[in-house]
């Protein structure tokens, strides 16, 4: 069935394999960063940088889902993303049974849930740590243990995404499609959301005729072209703001702002705009 939407749509499709690779990764990587995140605050009293490697021990979980499950050929971001929060739910799991490890100094080791969840009411009885001379307890503690726990889900949830990338897929040709930076070197799009209505218009002058921009200017535009090699029946258009500014310190910084991602384009216009790009 050919869909009639202006961008492109996955299909939802997963298979066996794929899944069970993203599965075993995501388990790996789980298991293990909850070691290592357990003993780090364990030994490492330093609250601003356990504040991110909470963050990050979520988000290399999902990550992790994610870049296997592309790459295992999952077309299916719910899949993906519910099977990331479960291991996400595992590593904070295997976290605690190793944290619990290393405060009774190899003294408790086990992986036996109401075990675990008997050492977790004697710690929040006793408090796990304290700061400036306060040692949070009981509701207090049981706050901070959600908060953090709700920290490394976020950092699973944000990370699928980024892991997975946004490559179309062409289930005809059972592969993903490869993108093709066409320039970097146009003027700044000054009205976005004008622009996208103009595009899902068919009205590409709007992007034909946006003129070159120089090497000092501040905005510019990417445009990137993703077709299916193996059919040639299959295009897209993905379309960065880049934007130049100078931080604090004085330092150049640039940002990417997304402005049209995987925009179907018919063949005949595919090459149109392949072939307005050849002048850059
Ligand atoms: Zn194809």
């Amino acid at each position: 069935m050919e869909s009639t939407a202006l961008y492109y749509q996955e299909s939802g499709k997963t298979n066996p394999l794929g899944i069970s690779l993203a599965l075993i990764a995501g388990l790996a990587a789980a298991t293990t960063l909850g070691f290592v995140y357990a003993y780090a605050t364990f030994y490492i009293p330093i609250i601003y940088f356990n504040f991110i490697l909470t963050y990050f021990f979520g988000f290399s979980i999902g990550y992790t889902v994610g870049k296997v499950g592309s790459l295992g050929k999952v077309r299916n971001s719910r899949v993906l993303l519910l099977t990331a929060i479960g291991l996400g739910v595992v590593g904070i799991y295997f976290a605690w049974v190793h944290w619990i490890a290393a405060a009774s100094e190899g003294g408790f080791w086990s992986f036996n849930l109401s075990t675990v969840w008997l050492f977790i009411q004697l710690i929040a009885m006793e408090g796990a740590w304290s700061i400036f001379g306060y040692t949070p307890t009981g509701g207090t503690l049981y706050l901070i243990w959600i908060a953090e726990a709700a920290i490394i889900l976020f950092g699973v949830v944000t990370a699928v995404v980024a892991g997975q990338g946004s490559r179309p897929y062409c289930e005809s040709c059972d592969r993903w499609l490869s993108p093709q930076q066409i320039t970097e070197r146009v003027r700044g799009i000054a009205n976005p959301i004008g622009f996208r209505k103009e595009m899902e218009s068919k009205n590409y002058d709007a992007l034909k005729q946006l003129p070159e921009a120089g090497p000092a200017a501040r905005n510019r535009t990417s445009i990137q072209l993703l077709s299916c090699k193996g059919c040639n029946n299959q295009h897209y258009l993905t379309i960065d703001k880049i934007e130049r500014s100078v931080d604090s310190d004085g330092k150049m910084k640039e940002g990417k702002t997304r402005i049209l991602e995987n925009f179907k384009l018919d063949r005949l216009t595919y090459q149109e705009i392949l072939d307005w790009g050849k002048q850059f």
